[in-house]
């Protein structure tokens, strides 16, 4: 078992990766971005913030279709 960076429980790194992977279809890789040291329970919220808050600033800058609430929501 290895133990969580962020929350310090204890996980499956195989369970978490598909869990991961299931979540976001393998447009971010699990290993690449957490490598075994977080759990699913925490690295799935966090990179949905991070997707969010991308697409929050490609909303500033014009690149995709401006959504107020999204924008307030994630910035
Ligand atoms: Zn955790």
């Amino acid at each position: 078992m290895a133990k969580c960076v962020r929350c310090g429980k204890e996980f499956d790194v195989d369970d978490s990766r598909e869990e991961f992977n299931d979540e976001f279809d393998g447009d971010v890789d699990y290993d690449e971005e957490y490598a075994g040291e977080v759990c699913a329970n925490c690295a799935i919220p966090d990179t949905e913030s991070n997707i969010n808050a991308g697409a929050a600033i490609d909303m500033m800058n014009g690149e995709i279709a401006y959504d107020a609430d999204h924008v307030e929501r994630w910035l």
